[in-house]
């Protein structure tokens, strides 16, 4: 008997113990080497998406982070106001009491009220100057109590030092014949708010809040700003150069 017969058969001439087991466990063990891969692979690819859909995410948002960071850096805009200072005492007229105003706009604005009655309209100052005190007030308390949260108080009045009121500037302006309309929408239909559309800018007036104004603050046919000056105009820049930049991006 070789070698090979004497370790290969047992008495019964059956096939050797090692031969019978040693094919099986291989099965078993590819197998199961084949499972381990394929989890292994099933795992790196799940960890892969995670990993993926974690750093799109967190790109996006931090994209989107970086767009409003330059936004509010580029033009200083709070809850869609720029920051004003306020007018010192010496640059401002008393035009009635209560009612203050820049004096280079308050000389511009006595021309444009002679102008508008020359042609039949009569239009009345409702507010003028206004003090970052007084600006306080209006946004934290009066708006406080129509239970309106900043950013829906922003839509309709300007946060304390974000106040074109506060640079002496700007009038809100009303129509003697409809004082119904007096801070309403509806002065839009007044002959004083057509008369103002079609003159205003002669004397250097311009509507601060147009309709759709990418500010996002609430049409206001009523609130007009005096950009007569140079000094005017350099407190308005931020404003002006916004519009420019919106005029540009619309024309390409
Ligand atoms: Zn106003």
């Amino acid at each position: 008997m070789s070698r090979a017969q004497r370790s290969g058969s047992n008495n019964n001439g059956e096939i050797p113990l090692a031969r019978r087991f040693k094919p099986v466990r291989g099965a078993l063990t590819s197998k199961f080497r084949y499972l381990l891969l394929g989890s292994i692979f099933l795992t790196l690819i799940s960890l892969f998406i995670t990993i993926s859909s974690n750093s799109i995410e967190r790109f996006s948002t931090a994209s989107r982070q970086r767009r409003l960071n330059s936004l509010i850096s580029a033009d200083g805009l709070l809850l869609g106001h720029f920051p004003y200072p306020e007018a010192s005492n010496s640059e401002l007229v008393e035009v009635y009491p209560g009612l203050r105003l820049n004096r280079d706009t308050y000389i511009a604005l006595r021309d444009m009220r002679a102008a508008a009655a020359y042609d039949g309209i009569s239009l009345v100052f409702l507010s003028g100057f206004r003090s970052i005190k007084l600006q306080e007030e209006i946004f934290y308390k009066n708006k406080s109590l129509r239970n309106q949260i900043a950013i829906e108080r922003a839509k309709v009045s300007a946060p304390p030092g974000h106040s074109e009121h506060s640079t002496g500037y700007a009038i809100d302006l009303g129509d003697a014949t409809m004082r119904e309309t007096d801070f309403e929408v509806t002065f839009e239909e007044t002959p004083a708010f057509k008369w103002l559309k079609r003159n205003a800018a002669k004397f250097h007036f311009v509507l601060s809040f147009p309709k759709g104004n990418s500010q996002g603050v609430s049409y206001e046919p009523w609130h007009w700003r005096f950009e007569g000056t140079v000094d005017a105009l350099r407190k308005f820049e931020p404003a002006n150069k916004r519009l420019r930049l919106e005029r540009d991006s619309k024309s390409k």
